[in-house]
């Protein structure tokens, strides 16, 4: 019992420790949100060199990865670790926001997938920002039925050639590796023939074409593979596993869009009041009513943020919650964006540049949107929550179980 007892005193000594270490590198290196922002999404070339050089010190100082094993980059410490560190750095804006595939999905993914090579090839230049990341699903033909993408992979000696089309890629522009599903075996069923490879987006053999969006922004591309070599032992997982990983990968982007510490999560409602009282509408009844919706909203957020992390650090995977709380996520964001308009008024919608700020809240609406199509639509995560939730009966199929090349495709 006394041991116990010891044991609880010397956890709360290191954690309180732990803590002011944190909060000692968050004053040294990061501002408050709402003090000097860079816009999430940037495409500056200098922006993603900060961000880099940013990351490189959280891991220098030790706190980046936190629940990695230390053998390949990560802290080596504990997901208790991570949460008091989401818990200090609330508030506060770390500038890199560009690693968040990287971080968010394609970590954790070579850190399950990942064979012991791959790990200590790729993980500590990801952690430490040294390589940024990118994930190669969506096609023209192949969004929401990704199971039904057609780039294809065929196996030549040591190598696999990569041959196809990827389309709304995040980040393809500055990413040095991405996380690529392709078709390995077209006679089977379009679930079971696809594999994830680890692909060298600085090759040659791979051409990056950045799309212009209606915000200004380029923040993502069209990405073509012409007989790209990827070497044989870059297949993360097993052959023909393609969907298992893909789903995997999808979950940790949907618990980290709707429940991820951090910025991409911040609450939002304390900026907006502040904003409305420096434009003198803190007392207009409509306003302060949108205001309290929000901020009931944002804790519920947090709540549902709360749980799926400490059903992960209790071992569980997360399942159709990840849904929930992406859904969620994209229901806030359009809330937000609703509520700055309505405070903002014309300066975000004819804004003059440089001069009264406002192309950063034109921008912050135009953007919101994204967020219910990115990581699956509304409407596929409402289907999700259909199914594996309430159990409705499942959307029918007719062509479940026939050889993908044999099913007509756009
Ligand atoms: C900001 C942003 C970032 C992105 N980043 C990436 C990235 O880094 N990598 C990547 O691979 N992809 C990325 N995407 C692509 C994204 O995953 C797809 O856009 C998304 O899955 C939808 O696919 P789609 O655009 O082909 O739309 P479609 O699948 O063609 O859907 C069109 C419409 O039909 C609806 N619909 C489709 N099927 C159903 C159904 N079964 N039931 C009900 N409604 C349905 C959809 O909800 C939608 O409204 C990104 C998208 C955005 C907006």
């Amino acid at each position: 019992m006394t041991t116990t007892v010891d044991e609880a005193i010397v956890d709360r000594i290191e954690e309180a420790e732990f803590c002011s270490r944190v909060k000692r590198f968050l004053e040294t290196n990061c501002n408050r949100i709402g003090e000097d922002q860079e816009m999430v999404g940037a495409e500056d070339a200098d922006v993603i060199v900060r961000m880099k050089t940013f990351q490189g010190s959280l891991a220098e100082a030790g706190l980046a990865a936190l629940a990695y094993p230390a053998g390949f980059g990560g802290a080596g410490l504990t997901k208790r670790h991570q949460e008091l560190f989401d818990q200090a750095s609330k508030g506060w804006y770390l500038p890199n926001s560009a690693l968040y595939i990287s971080h968010g999905m394609c970590l954790p993914m070579l850190n399950q997938f990942g064979t012991d090579e791959q790990k200590s090839r790729f993980m500590p230049d990801c952690i430490s920002g040294a390589t940024i990341w990118c994930q190669l699903f969506s096609e023209p033909g192949a969004g929401s039925d990704v199971a039904g993408l057609a780039t294809r992979a065929t196996r030549d000696g040591d190598q696999w050639i990569l041959n196809g089309q990827k389309v709304w890629t995040s980040g393809a522009h500055y990413a040095d590796y991405g996380l690529i599903v392709a078709r390995t075996d077209p006679t089977l069923p379009k679930h079971q023939g696809l594999s994830m490879f680890i692909v060298d987006m600085r090759d040659p053999a791979v051409e990056v074409r950045p799309l212009r969006q209606i915000s200004g922004g380029t923040g993502f591309n069209e990405v073509f593979f012409t007989d790209t070599q990827i070497p044989a032992d870059w297949l993360l997982g097993g052959l023909n596993q393609g969907w298992n990983l893909a789903v995997a990968m999808l979950m940790f982007e949907r618990v980290s869009i709707g429940a991820g510490g951090g910025a991409m999560n911040a609450n939002r409602t304390p900026g907006l009041i502040r904003l409305a009282q420096d434009l003198g509408r803190s007392e207009d009844p409509l306003i302060r009513q949108a205001l309290a919706d929000l901020w009931i909203r944002e804790r519920i957020r947090g709540f549902i943020g709360q749980r799926i992390r400490s059903a992960v650090q209790a071992g569980n995977v997360p399942g159709p919650e990840g849904s929930i709380a992406k859904l969620n996520g994209a229901v806030i964001a359009r809330a937000i964006r609703d509520a700055t308009m309505d405070l903002v008024g014309v300066t975000g919608q004819a804004w003059a540049t440089d001069t009264d700020g406002g192309d950063r809240w034109a921008v912050g609406c135009l953007s919101a949107s994204g967020i219910s199509i990115a990581g699956g639509t509304d409407e596929v995560q409402r289907n999700i929550i259909g199914e594996r939730v309430l159990g409705l009966p499942k959307e029918p199929d007719p062509y479940k179980g026939a050889a993908w090349e044999t099913v007509p495709r756009n």
